[in-house]
This record gives C-alpha cells, structure tokens and sequence, in this order.
C-alpha cells in the first residue's frame, strides 16, 4: 500500500490539510505503507519555496512520518511537479497523438463566442480545435500560433468508481463542462491532468484527500483512462466547518498549524484531535496515545457528513496533554514563552521552575499561558490588574488586608504557611468568596492561579510579606 500527501505551497500548512497528512500517516503507520510526500508547486503566483520549508516543518513539528519526498528522495522522484515537465510532456504528446487531447488555438474570446452560439442553437458546446487533424495543428503551431492543449472529454460516458468513504459515486461526462485545458498556453501543465499521471508514476494505491477533490475526480479518472493507466483507490475525507456549520475559516479561530504551534500547542495534541474528528471511538476514549490512535482507527470508521471543528475541544486536550506531560521536558517546552514573555529566569534554579512549573500547569491550555501566571512567583509585586485592583477596594478586602498586615509581622519564615491563612480565617467574619478571593488577590495579585495553599511556599515569606505591605499602602482606605 502506498498513499501521499500532496500539498500546494501556496502558504502556511492548513489545519484541514494538516487533518489530511495526519489521516495518510495514520494509515500507514497502520498498515506499514508508504507515504510519499509530493510537492505540487505548479502555480507559478503563488508557489513559494518559503512556503514549501514551512509546511515541511511543519510536517515534521507533527511527527508526521514519510517514506519518500523531495528532500529524501526515493525510487518514484522527482518529487516536486516543477521538476517533472519532461514526463508531462510525454504523456501530453501520447494523448495528442493517440486522439486523446488535441492543442486548441482559440483565443478566450473565440470561445466565448463558440458557447453562446451553442446555447443560442440549443446544441452542445463544441471546441472549435477539436476536430482539426493533426496536419493542421502542426501547420497552426509551426506559424507560431499560441495553444493550450485540452483533453477531449468522451460523450455520452459514466464515470463510477467507489469512493472508501463516500461510497458509490457516479458522474456523468457531459457534466464535467466540457474539454478542458490540461497544458495552459505557456507550456504550464494544470493540476488536474498531471495529479494522476503522478499518482500512477508513483505508484499510489490509494488516494486520501479531502472532499473538495471529489469534484476532480471524474476528469483525473478520465484521464488515467485515456491513457491506459491504472486508477488509484479513492477516499474523500468530509470537510470541516465551524460551529455555524459554514467551512472552516479564519473567522472560527486559527486555521494554521504554524500559529497553532506558535500558540502553544502540542504536537501530540493536535495529532490526536485531528486523528479523531469525524469519528468516535466505540468506548469514548479520547485522549490517546498514537500507537492508541493507530490501533482504533481505521479509514471506514470515518463518517460521511462533515465534521465540525471545535476549537474548544482541541484547546481542552491541549491542557490535558500539558498537565500530563514528562515535567522535564514540559519545563523545556515552556521556557521559551517564558522568556518572550519577558521573565529574566537566569537568577532562578531549575528546580524552583520545574517546581512552579508542576503547580500551574494545571492552568495552561497552552503554553503561552504561563506567562500569565509566573509573575506570581517570580515578581517581588505581582502588579494587579483592574479587575484584581477593583476587588481590592471592596471593604471586606481591606479587613482582611489589615488582618494579614498584623500578623504577618508576628510570623516568620518557618510558621507563616501554618499560620497565615488559618490565622486570617480565625479573625475574620468574612467567610467563602469573600475570604478566598480577597486572600488570592493580595498574595498573587491575580484573581485565578494554581490552590493557594501551594503556591504560597514557593511564593515564601519575603514576596508574601512585600505584597502585604504593598497591599494595605496602596487599598487600604
Ligand atoms: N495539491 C492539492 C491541494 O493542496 C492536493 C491534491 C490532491 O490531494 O490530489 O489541495
């Protein structure tokens, strides 16, 4: 079995092209196939080798796992369209040759005309070019007329073939819209035409792809037809949409892996949402390990109607994987956020951060959460924000400010965890949310973080006190 993954680099990596790369790799880490990565850079605009490096990176960021591409190279190469013209020519000269195609020196407007007449005379549309022999095109070529070459769709015909997903899917030729152009006037082949003549060449058994090729199909089946070659076993994957139910776009939430990573997520994670969406597995199990994943999944498991992306879901795993996660290497991973986030951690040990670390995990979806968080360790003042401010003004704050302000100079380092909050507890009236959260704002100067009662060791005594003293200076009326 072989399958591929055949991205245009046209941009960053799509998160719905990233949900087919997963799909192709779980198949073949599955079934032990190769999975040939091909590079389909023949859009001369928009191609970039930029873009080709970021999705190749971001590929490998996934743990995404292939046997042949243009940087491995492998018995089927070339693996990037530009470097393969020399083939398309030769089967673009078969197909000319064997009736096929034929070159069409129409101009735009010419063809035009040619359709408005057909519906005009309520008869099929017809290319003019299409039955000049090939004496006469090569008289038109050797004057110097420009052409494309187009593919003669047969009339009259059915194109079936069953769909691993879809099911039974049936086309009929004449609903393809004519003969299309497969080499366009600059020598440039289009997608369609050499997708299949790649996927032969490169021994491809199956084709796994979203569904937005579904309407391609027929033409590159037609294709592969005329030109005796083998077709390729078809799956198409249902798009993604939003919770709107409309396809997915940036209006929903991230739609590139580059930002995802950037964001903070983790590669596990995102494999394992992406790996699952359009199917359940039958016990529910959702957080999987990907040898897990391998097991349960299987390419019929994966439904038919759309699948909605949950940006929410995806984000929740995320947290789950974070707080799961080998601490030392979970440490590794967030101390570069910590460091764009401006956090100087050179003057504090390794241990103290894998400590913090272990303590308000539990708060980040992501990684660059935590930058939101170590202020209340590593700062001496961990600077209220408004909302943090506005409920440090409230008078039941201030009782209790007053109260820690009296005590705190009868502890010391050695009792003040014993005693501070208990302490408090005994001597005011203000009891739940009121002591709670007036007691987390002024130890941490925020109004969510990890449970109090273990960040306040590794807040320690000087920082606790500061905040205290800063505290009833600044709030206390
Ligand atoms: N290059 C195409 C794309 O990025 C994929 C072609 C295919 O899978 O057949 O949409």
């Amino acid at each position: 079995m072989r399958v591929r993954f055949a991205p245009s680099p046209t941009g960053f990596l799509h998160i719905g092209n990233a949900r087919t790369a997963v799909i192709n790799h779980l198949v073949a880490q599955k079934e032990n196939a190769d999975l040939i990565i091909r590079i389909e850079d023949t859009d001369k605009e928009r191609s970039t080798k930029e873009s080709e490096i970021s999705i190749m990176e971001d590929l490998k960021w996934m743990g995404i796992k292939w046997t042949e591409s243009p940087e491995m190279g492998g018995d089927y190469g070339p693996y990037r369209q530009t470097e393969r013209f020399d083939i398309y020519k030769e089967y673009t000269d078969k197909l000319i040759a064997n009736g096929g195609a034929f070159r069409c020196f129409c101009t735009r407007e010419d063809v035009e005309a040619d359709k408005e007449d057909a519906v005009k005379n309520n008869k099929p549309f017809m290319d003019r070019c299409r039955n000049l022999s090939t004496e006469e095109q090569e008289k038109l070529v050797s004057q110097g007329k420009e052409f494309t070459v187009k593919f003669k769709v047969p009339e009259g015909e059915t194109i079936s073939f069953n769909d691993l997903i879809k099911g039974d899917i049936s086309f009929k030729s004449e609903h393809i819209g004519g003969d299309f152009i497969i080499v366009r006037s600059d020598g440039f082949p289009v997608y369609n035409y050499i997708v299949i003549i790649d996927d032969t060449l490169m021994k491809i058994t199956h084709v796994i792809r979203g569904e937005d090729h579904l309407s391609n199909t027929p033409k590159q089946i037609l294709i592969a037809r005329a030109l005796g070659l083998p077709e390729p076993q078809y799956a198409h994957m249902p798009l993604l949409i939003g919770d709107d139910k409309k396809k997915l776009s940036k209006r929903h939430g991230i739609t590139s892996v580059d930002l995802y990573k950037k964001e903070g997520y983790l590669p596990e994670a995102l494999v394992n949402y992406l790996g699952l969406l359009g199917w359940a597995t039958e016990s529910g199990e959702e957080i999987m390990t990907q040898e897990r994943l391998i097991e349960l999944f299987s390419i019929s498991n994966i439904g038919k109607s759309a699948a909605v992306f949950d940006f929410r879901k995806l984000r929740w795993m995320n947290g789950q994987y974070i707080k799961n996660y080998d601490l030392k290497e979970i440490t590794d991973m967030f101390i570069p956020y910590l460091e764009d986030g401006g956090f100087d951690l050179s003057g504090t040990d390794r241990e103290r951060i894998e400590s913090i670390i272990s303590l308000v995990r539990g708060n980040c979806e992501v990684l660059s959460d935590i930058v939101n968080y170590m202020g209340i360790f590593l700062y001496e003042i961990n600077e209220p924000d408004e909302k943090t401010e506005s409920l440090l003004k409230e008078d039941y704050s201030g009782d209790i400010i007053k109260i820690a302000s009296e005590l705190i100079g009868c502890l010391s380092e050695s009792d003040f965890i014993e005693k501070l909050i208990p302490g408090i507890k005994e001597k005011t009236e203000h009891k739940g949310k009121k002591l709670f959260h007036p007691l987390r704002a002024l130890f941490t100067g925020a109004l969510s973080g990890p449970e109090l009662d273990l960040a306040l060791p590794l807040i320690g005594y000087d920082k606790t006190k500061k905040r205290i003293e800063y505290c009833r200076e600044k709030y206390l009326k």
